[in-house]
């Protein structure tokens, strides 16, 4: 018999939780028996005391065994998914999920809502009217086997354990922590009853990482945790120094997406991005090589089966097609600003933190848990690290429905560009691998 006093005072001394502590501990917080109180004080326990892998590994099953696993043995063919530890203007599931499922990869994706100053695909769905989220799990399994890909929120059913204490280390500075990140993504994504994974591990100044070393080891601590579950996993340091592509906030990002699936426009880092983590994901689950696995989501991308794939998912999920087909028709901003530079140069760095929090605070984001999102409102970044501006050139808009927000937006994004005499080097959006095989 434990006591949670006795198992946050254990993880507070710097000692081991065992299994079956861990077990009682989450298993007892999903189920109302432990308080916020007594959870935010594990969390902060582990924060700054770690846990070792099989310590890690235990909170992650801990965390599945809170919810059910979905069983898509039913459904043929090789389930995979794919996610990000959270950046500003990350739209790569939008692109990913229907270029997989084109090339016969069945993707039963859950995703997030927006975290702190990241946003959440989710949130970038539901800006589509009509498009539903929550879905029962028969629903789910319905629209996998007929269009062979879903993207739902996270259920009840799913690892319902992450779900509460995600929403407290939410408000209690505990997010960015390897452990927790760790058992919060792979509980998730291992009650998914997928074969394969890839994770896109973001690093830099927009990502929950901020240097190489501790993305490295989160990434290999989330490897080896699907490694011991018996899953594929691969996962990729990506630069989040800069906002991924040009647009930040919901619809923004759709519409970027969708363009980019209708090859109506050229935006280099996210579809560099997307060829690279959705090849692996073919390559995964095909075993064929990188090359033929990017050849085939390449085809999938200019003949349009990929942007079939999305309208399909987004019909099946009872989203408004006609807005996708034509996408004027969405609600305009109010308040379009158009920023400009200061000063000449090359453009040096890009504060992606501030930026994303210029979007959170404009309505594209949530400052309190109950805020509501406005799917109309973002940014664009017109000048990327590397180019040139010259003195008044456009570097950025701001597009608000609120004047006063949009003009504390304009001077956040205004003051996040750094401009240089001094042309910085080329930098690669794809920084390093790690394999579970
Ligand atoms: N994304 C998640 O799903 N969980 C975290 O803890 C951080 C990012």
């Amino acid at each position: 018999m434990y006591t949670p006093y006795e198992i946050i005072k254990t993880k507070r001394d710097g000692a081991e939780l065992s299994d079956d502590q861990l077990r009682y501990f989450i298993k007892g917080y999903s189920k109302g028996e432990i308080s916020d109180y007594q959870a935010s004080a594990l969390l902060m326990a582990i924060f700054f005391r770690g846990m070792n892998d099989r310590e890690v590994t235990s909170l992650t099953r801990a965390m599945i065994e809170t919810g059910q696993v979905i069983d898509l043995s039913d459904i043929s063919g090789c389930k995979a998914d794919k996610h990000s530890t959270g950046g500003v203007g990350d739209k790569i599931s939008l692109l990913l999920a229907p270029l997989a499922a084109a090339c016969g990869v069945k993707i039963p994706m859950v995703s997030g809502r927006g975290l702190g100053h990241t946003g959440g695909t989710i949130d970038k769905l539901e800006s589509i009217p009509g498009f539903r989220t929550a879905l029962s799990i028969s629903e789910y399994k319905d629209i996998l086997k007929r269009v062979g890909l879903v993207m739902s929120a996270q259920s009840e059913d799913i690892a319902p354990a992450d779900k509460k204490l995600y929403a407290l280390r939410d408000v209690t500075a505990t997010v960015d922590s390897i452990p927790l990140i760790t058992a919060s993504i792979m509980s998730k994504k291992l009650a998914e009853g997928i074969d394969a994974l890839v994770l896109d591990v973001k690093v830099g100044n927009g990502a929950f990482m901020k240097n190489p070393e501790d993305a490295r080891s989160l990434a290999k601590k989330m490897v080896d945790v699907g490694r011991m579950f018996g899953k594929k996993v691969t996962a990729f340091l990506t630069d989040m120094n800069q906002p991924l592509g040009n647009e930040i906030g919901n619809w923004r990002e759709v519409v970027e997406a969708v363009k980019l699936l209708k090859s109506e426009c050229d935006v280099h880092d996210v579809e560099e991005l997307t060829l690279h983590l959705t090849s692996e994901i073919v390559r995964l689950c095909f075993g064929i090589s990188s090359g033929e696995a990017r050849d085939m989501v390449q085809r999938k991308l200019k003949d349009g089966s990929g942007y079939e794939k999305f309208r399909e998912m987004v019909a099946a999920q009872g989203g408004d097609i006609s807005f996708i087909d034509n996408l004027q028709r969405y609600p305009q901003p109010k308040v379009i600003l158009e920023i400009r530079s200061k000063e000449s140069g090359y453009v040096k760095s890009i504060n992606t933190y501030r930026v994303g929090m210029a979007a959170v605070k404009l309505g594209a984001g949530r400052i309190k848990l109950t805020d509501c999102i406005d799917p109309v409102v973002g940014i664009r970044i017109e000048k990327k690290v590397g180019d040139f501006v010259r003195t008044g050139d456009l570097i950025g808009f701001i597009y608000g429905n609120d004047q006063e927000r949009s003009s504390a937006a304009y001077a956040e994004v205004e003051s996040s560009f750094e401009i240089s005499s001094e042309k910085p080097g080329k930098r690669d959006i794809v920084l390093e691998g790690i394999y579970s095989e």
